[in-house]
């Protein structure tokens, strides 16, 4: 049982007050008291009463090395007695140098151009101007839109948020909704019942290839997709889906734009899922979380060589990139990666993702016949659990809010989890052995359990 908040905790909270969270109410700021996270270590958050949960979210899906690794603070901490920062643009510091030339090795195909950013919505924002540029060096000026998907989410800056398909997130932010077009994403949950994968497959891709036929191939400049929608649920597509998108992009010269914020460094058992699970060498790739395992902020974009070389080839005026970031390749942020990526090599952390994956996906599909949950989605380690309380009167919002009840309870257990919409999605760090995995489904059954007893003895 969880303990009382403490005088220090509700100190806490009331200062917390003058924090506007991100994704917050504005008309109601401050009036939820939050849980205060005091500490990490491993899997585990202690909150500031003492409680210790398992993170279930992995912060935000970015804690991969787990809480607390004294390499990434140590490394970070002679950094900084080093050199904390020079600027980016007229000189290069050695973390960030050796760190570009490591991920280009690591990195897909000829994606050998690294890009420092500030986090995911830059790497976004960047790869999306980057696809304007490389259209306007080419002489192409009318090939600018772009196609992303429902239930997509991209960032929140505000090129990459126009690119973003979560439609709750865009209301009253007036995006740049001319150029950004977007096909339904392929859930294959959703799909009629006489439908097979195959179907919905050949379906979902021809969405694809008829938006591009009806914009015209010449105005489309890029087609923006995450492997594994994350933020949208855990959609995972059917068989082949990214793959054949690809090879559209391809045929109709569609620059294609893997979203790997979420998916690169080892929540699907491989530092780039594109390649590795899906099969695809993109042509230009996002990420940031994993790539400091969330210990500082940073992100990257990858360019392809292809593209660089089409640029000078075309010998048009300008050719400078003119975009960029105070901490572009911050020395310090280039250090936790490097020590970050250690770790990764050092512990075969790919490996054991691999390993315990099926372990994950076995325990999580265990709770398929809990009669609230809909639909179970997990893909290495990351995994959505979809309730549905009446799926004769599908409910968004009355399964959202029982998606926060089965949170207070697991909280109160155990467990913080992260409701999305009408799923609770998970992407614990990955380090977590099968024990712990045994330990974290236990919690949520117990949860979802229990939040379904106190509905049906009440109204639904
Ligand atoms: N792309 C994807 C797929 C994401 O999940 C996120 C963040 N959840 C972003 C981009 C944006 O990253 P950031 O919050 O670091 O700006």
């Amino acid at each position: 049982m969880a303990k009382k908040p403490t005088d220090e905790t509700k100190g806490i909270q009331a200062k917390d007050r003058y924090f506007l969270h991100p994704w917050e109410d504005v008309t109601s700021i401050g009036a939820e008291a939050r849980t205060v996270i005091a500490k990490g270590d491993g899997i585990h958050i202690t909150d500031s009463d003492g409680n210790r949960l398992i993170d279930g979210p992995g912060g935000m899906w970015c804690v991969n090395v787990g809480h607390g690794r004294e390499e990434i603070v140590e490394a970070v901490a002679a950094q900084m007695r080093d050199l904390t920062y020079f600027s980016p643009w007229s000189a290069t510091a050695p973390p960030a140098a050796i760190l570009a030339e490591r991920l280009a090795g690591l990195a897909p195909g000829d994606l050998n151009n690294v890009f420092f950013t500030t986090g995911g919505s830059t790497a976004v924002d960047s790869a999306l101007r980057f696809a304007f540029f490389y259209n306007n060096c080419l002489g192409r000026p009318d090939k600018k839109h772009i196609i992303s998907r429902v239930g997509a989410y991209h960032g929140s800056t505000h090129l990459a948020a126009s690119c973003s398909g979560k439609m709750l997130e865009k209301a009253n932010m007036d995006m740049d909704e001319d150029r950004v077009h977007l096909i339904p994403n392929p859930n294959p949950a959703l799909r009629p019942a006489s439908m097979s994968l195959e179907d919905i497959c050949d379906q979902k891709v021809a969405d694809l290839e008829n938006k591009i036929l009806e914009l015209g191939p010449d105005k489309v400049a890029a087609f923006i997709a995450e492997p594994v929608l994350a933020s949208g649920g855990v959609i995972i597509p059917p068989e082949g889906y990214y793959r054949r998108c690809h090879e559209l992009c391809r045929k109709h010269d569609v620059l294609f734009i893997a979203d790997e914020v979420v998916t690169a460094f080892g929540r699907l058992g491989h530092y780039f899922a594109s390649r590795d699970v899906f099969g695809v060498e993109p042509d230009m790739l996002t990420t940031a979380k994993g790539l400091t395992s969330g210990y500082v902020p940073m992100g990257a974009l990858f360019i392809s060589d292809r593209l660089m070389a089409d640029i000078k080839a075309a010998g048009n005026e300008p050719k400078g990139f003119f975009s960029g970031f105070t901490y572009s390749g911050h020395p310090v942020a280039a250090a936790a990666a490097l020590a970050n990526l250690d770790i990764f090599e050092r512990d075969a952390l790919l490996e054991h993702v691999r390993n315990v994956a099926p372990h994950f996906e076995k325990r999580l599909q265990e709770l398929a016949d809990l009669p609230m949950v809909r639909d179970i989605r997990v893909k290495g380690l990351m995994a959505g659990v979809e309730c549905c309380l009446n799926p004769e009167e599908p409910d968004d919002e009355r399964d959202m809010n029982f998606l926060l009840e089965v949170d207070e309870i697991c909280q109160d257990n155990g467990l913080l989890l992260r409701p999305v919409y009408s799923s609770a999605v998970l992407s614990p760090p990955l380090t977590i052995t099968t024990t712990q995995i045994d330990a974290l489904v236990g919690i949520l059954k117990q949860g979802l359990e229990t939040a379904w007893e106190r509905r049906i003895s009440g109204p639904l």
